[in-house]
Parts: C-alpha cells; sequence; structure tokens
C-alpha cells in the first residue's frame, strides 16, 4: 500500500503547501520578462500620472490660501492662471492613464495567452496514467482560471501596488513638508493597520486555494453530468445529481462567506482607519489654524494626502492579497509545468523504412498505477507475423484491451518488451509508432467538425491530404455512400456538438476511415458491434474484413466468424496467453480454457 501511496503522489499534481520563497517570486515575475517594453511604458505613463495626482492636493491648497488672502482682482487673475494650468495638467494626466491601463492589459493578456499555451502543452504531453489521476474539471480550471489570476497578479496587480506605493511615498512627504507635527500624529495609525493587513493576506491565500479546489471538484461533477446527459437521465438521476451539485455548491459558499466575512471586516476596519485619520487631522489641524501656525490653504492639502493615503493603503492590501492569489495560482501551474512525463513524449528511435507489421510480447507484465497490486498481465507471451491476423479472446477484464494500449505506448509495462519489427517500443518514437498502427475502438469519439476533419484526424500533421484520397478511406469503410448521399453537405457536414447526430454505424464507419487514411501496416480492432443494428453492423463487418487484407491485426473478437477466420486465436486467462492456435486446433485442445469460452461467452453468431 505505501508503494500505491509514493506513486499516486508523484502522479498527482497536488497543492503543494510551500511558503512563498524568492525563488518563487522571481519566477512568478520572470512571466513578464517578454513584455518589458510595454510594462516600462505603462510604469513610467504610471508614475507622471501619479506625480500629477498628488500635485492636486498641494495646488488646491494654494488656490484656497490665494482665495483667502489676495484681493479679488489679483485673485482672478492668478485663479484663472492656476487653473488653465492645472487643466492643461490634468488632460495630461487622462491620456497617461489610458496609456498606462491600455499598455497594462495588453501585457496582462499576453501573458496569459503564453502561460495557456504552455500549460496546454505541458498537460497534452503527459503520459496516460496521469489523467487518471488528474480530473478533467481540476486541469481545466488551472488552464483557464489559474493562468488569469497569475498574468493579472505580474500586471495591473504589480502596477496598482506600484501606484499605491508611489502615492504613499510622495503623500507622507508632502504631509511632513506641510506639516511634521500633524504627520507624526496622523500616521501612528498605519503600523497597526499593516500588521493586520499581514495576517488578513495569509488568511485570504489559504481560503482561495481551497475555495478554488471545491469548485474545480463541483466543475468536475457538472462536466460530467452534462457530457452525460442520457446516462443521468436514462437512470432518473436528475434530481439526485442537482442534489450532488447543490452540496459541492454549499461547500463552496461556505469557504467564500469565511472569505467574504474576513474581506468585511478588513474593508471595515480599513475604511474607518482612513476617516479616523483624517477627524484627527481636521481636530488637531482646525487648532493650528487658529494659532496661525498653519494656513488654510495647507490643511486642506494635507487632509486631501491623508485621505490619498488612506485610499493607498488599502489598494497596497488588495495588491498584497493579489500577490497571494497569484502565488497560489501559480504553484498550482509549476506541478504541471515542471512535471515530465513517465513516458517521454518526442524523441526516440524513428526506423529507416516502414513498418513491416511484426509484433511481438516478451514475458509482459503490467499492473495500472492507480492500481499496482493487481496485476492486468503477468509473463505474457505472443508473437503476431506481418500480415497475420490475430483475434484475442479472453473474459470481460481479462486485459484484452489493456493490450491494446500497451501496444500503441499509452502505458509502459512493468517488465518485459513489446517490440514491432525487432524495436522496442520504449526506443521508438512514439509518432512513428502510432502512425503505424490504425486503431478502431469499441465506441469511436469524433470530434465536432466536418465529416472531413474527422477522417483527416487520422492523417500524420503536415502531410496534405485531397479529398480523393478521403473519398478512398470512405469508399473502404463502406461509408461514401452514406456520407456523399445522406449527409446535406457532404465531407462538409458537420458532425458532433454543433453539427448532426451519427448513428452508431455511421461513426464506427467514419472511425474505420480515419484509421485508414494513413494507410497503416498494423491494425488494432476492438470490434464490439452488438450495440448497432442488423444492416449497419452488416456494413462494418464488410469494412473490416476488406481493411484486414495485408495487414497485420490485432482485433479483439467478439464475433466467431472473426475468430474462425483468424490465422491464431490468443485466448488470455489470469494475465497470460492460455491458449493460442487455430479455432479447430483450439477446439480440440486438451487445456480447455477456450471451449470454456465458447461455451459460456456469447459470440456473435454472425
Ligand atoms: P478487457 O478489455 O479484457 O475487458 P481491460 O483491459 O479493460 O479488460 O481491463 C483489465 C483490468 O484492468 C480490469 O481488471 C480493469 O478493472 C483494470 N483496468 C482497466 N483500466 C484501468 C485503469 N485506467 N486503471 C486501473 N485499472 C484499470
Ligand atoms: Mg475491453
Amino acid at each position: 500500500a505505501a508503494s500505491v501511496e509514493s506513486l499516486s503522489s508523484s502522479a498527482k499534481v497536488s497543492l503543494a503547501k510551500k511558503k512563498v520563497s524568492g525563488n518563487e517570486l522571481r519566477r512568478i515575475f520572470s512571466l513578464a520578462r517578454p513584455e518589458s517594453w510595454r510594462l516600462t511604458g505603462a510604469i513610467i505613463l504610471l508614475f507622471v500620472s501619479s506625480s500629477i495626482s498628488m500635485a492636486v492636493p498641494f495646488a488646491l491648497g494654494k488656490v484656497i490660501d490665494l482665495i483667502y488672502t489676495t484681493d479679488a482682482a489679483t485673485m482672478n487673475r492668478n485663479i484663472n492662471m492656476v487653473c488653465g494650468a492645472l487643466l492643461a495638467i490634468f488632460m495630461i494626466g487622462g491620456f497617461c492613464n489610458f496609456g498606462r491601463v491600455y499598455l497594462m492589459n495588453m501585457a496582462s493578456q499576453r501573458i496569459t495567452r503564453n502561460l495557456r499555451e504552455k500549460v496546454f502543452r505541458s498537460i497534452m504531453i503527459q503520459e496516460t496514467a496521469f489523467f487518471d489521476y488528474n480530473k478533467t474539471g481540476e486541469l481545466v480550471n488551472r488552464l483557464s482560471t489559474d493562468t488569469s489570476v497569475v498574468s493579472g497578479c505580474v500586471t495591473t496587480n504589480i502596477s496598482d501596488g506600484l501606484r499605491s506605493f508611489i502615492m504613499i511615498g510622495t503623500g507622507v512627504s508632502m504631509m511632513v513638508y506641510l506639516s511634521p507635527v500633524l504627520a507624526l500624529v496622523s500616521l501612528c495609525v498605519v503600523p497597526p493597520v499593516m500588521v493586520i493587513a499581514v495576517f488578513y493576506g495569509r488568511y485570504i491565500k489559504k481560503m482561495t486555494t481551497r475555495t478554488q479546489d471545491a469548485l474545480a471538484e463541483a466543475t468536475q461533477v457538472a462536466d460530467e453530468r452534462i457530457g452525460n446527459i442520457r446516462t443521468v437521465k436514462t437512470f432518473n438521476k436528475e434530481e439526485s445529481e442537482i442534489q450532488k451539485y447543490k452540496d459541492k455548491m454549499a461547500l463552496v459558499l461556505e469557504l467564500a462567506s469565511k472569505q467574504s466575512l474576513a474581506m468585511g471586516l478588513f474593508y471595515g476596519m480599513t475604511g474607518f482607519s482612513g476617516n479616523a485619520i483624517a477627524l484627527i487631522v481636521l481636530y488637531a489641524g482646525g487648532v493650528m489654524v487658529s494659532d496661525s501656525t498653519l494656513t488654510v490653504g495647507s490643511l486642506a492639502s494635507f487632509l486631501l494626502y491623508a485621505a490619498y493615503i488612506g485610499v493607498s493603503i488599502s489598494g497596497l492590501s488588495s495588491f498584497y492579497t493579489e500577490l497571494n492569489k497569484g502565488l497560489g495560482a501559480s504553484t498550482r501551474l509549476w506541478e504541471i509545468m515542471d512535471r515530465t512525463p513517465a513516458i517521454p513524449f518526442s524523441g526516440g528511435l524513428v526506423p529507416p523504412h516502414e513498418a513491416k507489421g511484426e509484433i511481438s510480447f516478451k514475458s509482459v507484465s503490467f499492473a495500472y498505477p492507480n492500481r499496482k497490486d493487481h496485476r492486468v498481465l503477468e509473463d505474457m507471451n505472443l508473437l503476431l507475423e506481418p500480415g497475420t491476423v490475430t483475434a484475442i479472446v479472453g473474459s470481460s477484464g481479462s486485459g484484452k484491451t489493456t493490450l491494446s494500449y500497451l501496444l500503441l505506448g499509452l502505458h509502459r509495462p512493468a517488465t518485459g518488451t513489446i517490440a514491432i519489427d525487432g524495436y522496442r517500443i520504449e526506443d521508438l518514437n512514439l509518432a512513428w509508432l502510432r502512425g503505424a498502427i490504425g486503431t478502431v475502438s469499441q465506441e469511436p469519439v469524433l470530434f465536432s467538425g466536418t465529416i472531413r476533419d474527422n477522417v483527416l484526424y487520422g492523417a500524420p500533421d503536415g502531410v496534405p491530404v485531397g479529398d480523393s484520397e478521403v473519398f478512398d478511406a470512405l469508399r473502404e469503410a463502406n461509408a461514401f455512400n452514406f456520407v456523399t448521399e445522406d449527409l446535406p453537405h457532404g465531407l462538409d457536414t458537420l458532425v458532433g456538438e454543433r453539427g448532426i447526430m451519427l448513428s452508431g454505424g455511421q461513426k464506427q464507419r467514419i472511425a474505420i476511415a480515419r484509421a485508414l487514411i494513413k494507410n497503416p501496416q498494423i491494425l488494432l480492432l476492438d470490434e464490439a458491434t452488438s450495440a448497432l443494428d442488423a444492416e449497419s453492423e452488416h456494413l462494418v463487418q464488410e469494412a473490416l474484413e476488406r481493411i484486414m487484407k495485408g495487414r497485420t491485426v490485432l482485433t479483439i473478437a467478439h464475433r466467431l466468424s472473426t475468430i474462425k477466420n483468424a490465422d491464431q486465436i490468443a485466448v488470455l486467462d489470469k494475465g497470460k496467453v492460455a491458449e493460442i492456435g487455430t479455432y479447430d486446433a483450439l477446439m480440440a485442445s486438451d487445456i480447455g480454457v477456450f471451449r470454456n469460452l465458447i461455451k459460456h461467452q456469447a459470440f456473435q453468431q454472425t
């Protein structure tokens, strides 16, 4: 059990409870490097616009003192001048703000795009077993939400934080310049607020990751149920699914409400502190004005600076919160991006010629990584000569489908070797290997798109394939007639989510054409046609028989005719090939596993 646990912890990308280190900060900021000129521009504009904002209270103070101290005529002249200058400055400020926001958002969007591309790639190249541990909803959440949180953190959030710093810095300096005594009095409130902000930030970080995780779980449920709505309805499970989703959302809400409480308390408190400062300043400043140690204008300026600082301090705390959110989200991204797939995605040997199609399994043992103690295959041996048909039979769960996964290199055997033309598949380039194998599975999945897109999905990338070849493949797959005659737009007919629904037999035949388009030397068939009506079954069957000719075929047989016509039948039992031979030989053999299977398993009689 211990080994199972250690394995799952390495394959499952879990939430690492790490402390924020300098390295982590450096790494998240390195994301912004490609956008450095945009960000630099935005920061320069930020400095200009912040300086202008910070000049306003001082200018206003001067205007007030002008009003109070000069005669009407000079005041009019001076005030026109000062206000005209202010108008020009405000216009510059407006332009700077426009540029800053535009550049920052562009940088943020571009960083999001880069991150998403990288994360999606990292997800795509992981080995199949990875997806047994990590739920789709969770991975999609990281791809869509965490990426934008991280990029927002290093751009707009940093910019807001920087602005708050600038405003606080200049604000404090101006306050000290205007009245050191008042400044000292009002700044006493700041340190305790900062301490609370730090604790608050930590709490929010913890709660955010928990909320995100709970949300991902709910999304997963929704995703699976909506995707399989027919199954849900068939079993009358709408209400219980609604309830299940409700429960998940209740958990999300519970976490979110704790977070809301913390947020409310925090904002209430900071808002109060801000007003408290204003009140103190007003009181002490009023006394000083009546003593004539301070002008009315200076007091007004001072009050405005205090208000600015109040706003900036709450800006600074939300900067800190967002920074923590970004760090939490980035940890989840690094986990995926740093993971080396257990089965290397690229590289490997590319044989100089096309595959001949000899396949050998030598003492192959295998257990799924999430069920280490259950050996699906144990010391299994099998040889497929080029151009022959091998039927695999065995009771349900005996490992037939698993065998096909191993041949495709989707999983690695624990011990033993699988070889194509004498090349071990762990040495082979996977694209070459999978290019040599055409597969048709029990329930083929077509992607939304046109019929043409779906057939061409089987062709290697970058090799142009014309419509005539698509038609050839469709003809061989017995799909030509229905595509050209029954479908409204022929090859251009949309299928899947946004198009028409194909019947099981039609889907299967498109899938056969898809497997054929690359003219594979090896065919891997999971040939269940039991779900099809008699006519489709006949069409599929005919197509399968046609395409088997001249290829090495490994077929998971459900039909007696396939079994009888196969060059050899391998009977899987207890992880091994228990018996192997032709139909007649196996029926006559003493071992009897095959005979038993024929007696008890309902093979289709056609
Ligand atoms: P068959 O195709 O012969 O019916 P499979 O190859 O699908 O059998 O499954 C063989 C065994 O492996 C079964 O016991 C099944 O429960 C187990 N198995 C299949 N897929 C997985 C998986 N992804 N993770 C863990 N166990 C699996
Ligand atoms: Mg199976």
